[in-house]
């Protein structure tokens, strides 16, 4: 249980909700900021402003799951007000704390560095990120089916990169009838994609997998789909990113050849925030507990 843990949650969208709930579940004290527009009454939850003096007892800062924006500022669907995390706030923070997200952006971990605070970022955990890979891949799906005049079943996907959301996201279109085409950069992850069914090819021979391509989904974060490969893609093709922004996707040239490229954020958030709530929430309060276990306070 979490008794005694104060904890401080800031900002974030619908995900958020299902954390408070798990949290007050497990007997944390909890102050939320950032929720004002939101009717929905949490019994035992505390209503705190965002001044640096919300932030003088706590054990743990919560951030949305993309933590903050490289200008300090926290999203928040539920207020209007602006929420920045400014040194003010992180020298408020007992140094025993520690500050929680799914990922951090450069601002918030040189912050937390000035500070010496802990950070944890619980997207870098395997299981959360495997977990959260399930509800990425059904939105993938969502965004092919919203995105193309073609079944899944029967056309030809090509999936960039095999970890754990290009893993899921290549199983889920086979499952669906699709022939995928796995681009890997390991030979083990070669292996793998040739036992799984896909079609493995090695990175470099890109250019020269696109020829037939109806759907293709990135999922590593670098400029990896170039002018080159869109140039080799047919027309009809649909260019899905999953990578965190900016993707991996020469959006320009896409556009100026007339194919369909959309960088797809967030999804988990979008197509089941309840299940992606949970994940983060299951991931949380397991840290939390180790955190407080190693502070030697946890009961
Ligand atoms: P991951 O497990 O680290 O997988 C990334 C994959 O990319 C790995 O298989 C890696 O290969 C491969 N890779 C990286 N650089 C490469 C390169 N230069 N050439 C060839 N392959 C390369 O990460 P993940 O958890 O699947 O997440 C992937 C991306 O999706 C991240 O940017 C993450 O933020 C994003 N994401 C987006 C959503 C969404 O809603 N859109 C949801 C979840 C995650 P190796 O295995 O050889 O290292």
């Amino acid at each position: 249980m979490l008794t005694g843990v104060q904890v401080v949650l800031a900002g974030g969208d619908a995900r958020q909700l299902e954390v408070i709930r798990r949290l007050t579940e497990m007997d944390a004290s909890v102050t939320i900021v950032g929720f004002d527009r939101l009717d929905t009454p949490f019994s035992g939850v505390v209503r705190g402003e965002w001044t640096p003096e919300t932030l003088r007892q706590a054990d743990a800062l919560v951030l949305p799951p993309v933590g903050t924006e490289d200008d300090g500022s926290i999203a928040a669907i539920f207020t209007e007000q602006e929420m920045k995390l400014t040194d003010d706030y992180l020298a408020a923070l007992p140094k025993t704390s520690k500050i929680y997200c799914g990922m951090a952006k450069t601002y918030l971990r040189e912050m937390a560095d000035k500070h010496h605070l802990g950070l944890v970022e619980l997207f870098e955990r395997d299981d959360v990120a495997i977990y959260n890979s399930i509800p990425t891949a059904e939105g993938a799906v969502m965004m092919a089916i919203q995105n193309t005049d073609i079944t899944i079943h029967g056309s030809n996907c090509m999936v960039l990169g095999l970890g754990r959301t290009g893993l899921t996201l290549a199983r889920t279109l086979q499952g669906l009838g699709a022939s995928v085409k796995a681009g890997v950069r390991r030979e083990e992850s070669f292996a793998r994609a040739y036992e799984m069914g896909f079609e493995p090819f090695y990175m470099p021979d890109l250019a020269r997998q696109t020829g037939n391509i109806d759907l293709l989904f990135n999922t590593i974060p670098n400029m990896i789909v170039t002018a080159q490969v869109i140039a080799g893609l047919p027309l009809r093709a649909v260019i899905i990113d999953l990578a965190s922004k900016p993707g991996g996707t020469d959006f320009r040239f896409a556009e100026k050849r007339g194919i369909k490229a959309l960088l797809a954020p967030g999804l988990p958030g979008i197509v089941a925030p309840k299940t992606a709530g949970r994940i983060i929430a299951n991931g949380l309060i397991q840290m939390i507990l180790e955190d407080n276990r190693q502070r030697g306070n946890a009961t």
